[in-house]
């Protein structure tokens, strides 16, 4: 009942959210070149919107000499630039199409992981569908559409205390309920338990490293959690380690999606586990990292959601790869293998050299003492390791960690750096909530 009055009364104010899941939902079981099709149909009309009411577009495709007509294939879509966040920054007024009037935009922001925040433009359309993407994510995990979905969200922005009547109405309708991880400690996490425990058949939705601080609160404290159906993961890469935790505290399985505030929707995992580029939603290339160790690729995606202010080749930050073979599922979507890091995330070596950071998260891999871990470059010849122990940590442990600095200094040819080692009770996030495993003040 609750659910048909909330679809009703999204209808009656004219959102399409649930007809653009339908459309998705079919979509996904049709073989990869019907979706392809779909997805190149939608890139033409995209750049042909964006040459005719975007003037940063018009003027890229005016440098270059062509016009949308000409983009036939993905070589051609190749040949217009990147877009950086730089180039967002400094000309977010031109990327703005013209379509719409300044009451149908509001401002967004991302990011503030890497450092400053990314401010951009959308509409409520775009929203609708980020909504119904979302949506699709979590049916692919399990989730149906009239159960109980817990956010535990870490964007302050998120979290307004509207309490009047619409609202509380609204919230009555509503099957999600939304608690605000920005900031917490052992009696919040405690009540958030207390939470999820109170109903059957629920989902959770949350930010990574918060994921993992509730499941280790629940095994610390013996807790039985039987309820939970799945747990989704967002906004930072879902470890091998992070996954095993989740799904032993949760008594479930845990999945993991990709997508941004910006280009919502990328990607997200199947009951077989495996992650699917949503096609619909976003157009991925891969772009070769020259002599990257571990042949890793820049992601560059063209959304197909927002067209208030259309993102297309955007350099979103991750490294990634296309992932191989297909998947029991039969969803015809293509994989997507996501890797771990951001771009971001490197450090610069006294003699110049750049070192990415799934180098050193790698280190970390065999450890079982720990709880969670930082790398901060402060100078070229001095990271500062961070480090939480767990209850399994011990002095063979530690030896261990002793072992890294030689292990890292020999393995990159760094012979003038320090490792110095701090064990610490609490790792800073960022303004967001989120943990960063890599961070360096060295820039070159
Ligand atoms: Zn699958």
């Amino acid at each position: 009942m609750q659910t048909f009055l909330r679809k009703a009364l999204l209808k009656w104010r004219g959102s399409k959210r649930y007809d653009y899941l339908r459309e998705y939902e079919q979509l996904q079981w049709q073989p990869l070149e019907v979706i392809e099709q779909y997805q190149f149909d939608r890139i033409k009309k995209l750049f042909n919107h964006a040459y005719d009411t975007v003037s940063y577009y018009r003027q890229v495709f005016d440098d270059l000499g062509i016009h949308p007509k000409d983009i036939k294939n993905r070589s051609d879509v190749a040949r217009l630039p990147v877009l950086t966040k730089d180039i967002i920054r400094s000309h977010r007024g031109e990327l703005v199409s013209a379509t719409f009037k300044p009451e149908q935009l509001f401002k967004l922001s991302s990011g503030g992981s890497t450092g400053e925040p990314l401010h951009f433009y959308s509409h409520l359309e775009a929203y609708e569908k980020a909504q119904a993407l979302f949506m699709l994510g979590l049916k692919n995990s399990g989730w149906n559409e009239n159960e109980r979905l817990i956010s535990i969200w870490g964007n302050p922005g998120d979290f307004t205390q509207k309490t009047g009547m619409k609202e509380r109405f609204k919230k009555s309708l509503s099957t999600t309920l939304n608690l605000n991880a920005y900031q917490y400690d052992r009696d919040i996490i405690n009540g958030w338990i207390e939470q999820i425990l109170e109903k059957k058949n629920t989902f959770i939705y949350g930010y990574v490293s918060v994921m993992q601080n509730v499941a280790e609160h629940i095994i610390e404290n013996n807790i039985s959690v039987t309820n939970v159906k799945g747990v989704m993961t967002s906004a930072e890469k879902l470890h091998d380690w992070q996954r095993s935790l989740i799904q032993k505290a949760f008594n479930c399985k845990a999945f993991d999606q990709y997508g941004s505030r910006e280009v919502p929707g990328i990607a997200s995992e199947c009951p077989a586990g495996k992650m699917h580029q949503f096609l619909h939603s976003a157009y991925v290339e891969y772009l070769p990292v020259p002599d990257h160790p571990e042949n890793l690729c820049k992601l560059v995606v063209t959304s197909l959601v927002n067209d208030a202010m259309p993102f297309i080749r955007y350099e979103i930050g991750d490294f990634a790869m296309p992932g191989s073979g297909q998947c029991s599922c039969g969803r015809g979507f293509p994989l997507l293998d996501m890797k771990i890091g951001r771009i971001a995330d490197r450090f610069l070596t006294s003699r110049g050299k750049t070192i990415y950071g799934t180098f050193f998260v790698r280190q970390m891999y065999d450890i079982e003492g720990i709880k969670s871990f930082q790398f901060h470059q402060i100078n070229p010849q001095f990271i500062r390791l961070s480090l939480i122990k767990n209850h399994n940590f011990n002095d063979a442990e530690a030896q261990k960690i002793l072992r890294i600095e030689s292990k890292i200094k020999q393995a990159l040819d760094w012979d003038d750096l320090t490792i110095d080692v701090q064990y610490v009770e609490q790792i800073p996030k960022t303004i967001g909530g989120k943990h960063r495993y890599i961070i360096s003040d060295v820039t070159g």
